[in-house]
């Protein structure tokens, strides 16, 4: 804008009280916002902190949810559709995460605005109904859960019950993240990002699952089980080969339901399989866990499984995530 208004666009501007139009510095946050840099605009922290990382300076980088707040239940504002359909570039997870940004994502795309969805460029794990409450757990199986229940067998799934829920949380492994840094790299080239960072970023995520399985060795096998706010560390259990013993929210959300009988025997399990920690996260309903703890003996670890550490950093995450769970088990 230039700041030699006429007197006429002067009073107008200061008649509607847009006192913040006056040329000066704070004046330009709108403005600096839209500058010249491409606006890429990712849904959720974790994942823009690795998009950081491969864009580097050479876009400006927006996160849409909140650091620290739970992605599951999270309704994007008027302010942040705006954002979206100002975008050059908008990169979501996928898989259920931005349920609610679905619509206007769509409306977004028409008008051109390119959508790069993360989940679509990696193995996606995915998850019986039932595995939360009835996974490998023969012994339980007769009272609980019909035999069916507890033998998944991949290509049997005639019963309607076994739809395979797409696990989300799919930043909880290096390697899975890995994969789509590459599918990403010419798609920032469209969106007129030109970025030399995509090599270095896919070495660092290498280095890191290094970092991860070394700290996590110290965790001997017969205590590699994990309990969890809700089923949130299934790629993380897979990469580093832990058990999922079950979850206070038997589900890939924060915002499923359980029931009375379900907490019942997820106590019970940790007693017989000997768990000594419960990790709490986001979403967790803290008197539940509290309840299951006490009755079964294990302690309550608070566990950061969807929010950025205090430097925004992935690495960070990753690390200090792999030796809160290698310090609560060993
Ligand atoms: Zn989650």
């Amino acid at each position: 804008m230039n700041c030699r208004r006429s007197p006429q666009l002067l009073a107008l501007a200061l008649s509607l009280s847009l006192g913040a139009t006056a040329c000066g510095g704070e004046s330009s946050t709108a403005t600096s916002s839209s500058g010249d840099r491409p606006q890429v605009v990712v849904t959720f922290p974790v994942l823009a902190a690795v998009v950081r990382q491969i864009v580097d300076d050479k876009a400006e980088v927006t996160t849409l949810m909140p650091n620290g707040a739970d992605p599951h239940e999270w309704t994007p504002s008027a302010k942040d559709i705006q954002k979206v359909f100002d975008a050059d570039l908008v990169i979501q997870n996928g898989l259920g995460l931005e349920v609610k940004l679905t619509d206007p994502l769509a409306e977004a795309k028409k008008k051109g605005v390119a959508v790069f969805t993360v989940a679509e460029h990696v193995t996606v794990r995915k998850t019986a109904e039932d595995a939360g409450h009835a996974h490998h757990d023969d012994a339980e199986a007769s009272h609980t859960h019909s035999a069916e229940a507890s033998h998944e067998h991949e290509g049997e799934a005639s019963h309607a019950h076994h739809h395979g829920a797409e696990d989300p949380h799919l930043w909880m492994d290096p390697l899975t993240m890995k994969q789509w840094v590459a599918s990403l790299a010419p798609v920032l080239a469209s969106a007129g990002v030109t970025t030399d960072k995509v090599a270095a970023t896919e070495a660092d995520l290498e280095a890191l699952n290094n970092e991860v399985t070394k700290i996590l060795g110290s965790v001997p096998p017969a205590r590699r089980k994990i309990v969890t706010g809700h089923e949130s560390l299934g790629y993380f259990a897979d990469r580093y080969t832990f058990e999922m013993i079950g979850a206070v929210i038997p589900s890939v959300t924060s915002q499923a339901e359980t029931s009375a009988g379900e907490l019942a025997e997820l106590t019970k399990k940790i007693k017989e399989a000997g768990v000594p920690a419960l990790f709490v996260e986001v979403g967790t309903p803290a008197a539940t866990a509290q309840a299951i703890a006490r009755d079964s003996g294990a302690k309550v670890v608070e566990l950061p499984t969807h929010a950025l550490p205090g430097d925004g950093s992935y690495r960070t995450f990753m690390l200090q995530l792999a030796n809160t769970v290698a310090g609560a088990l060993k």
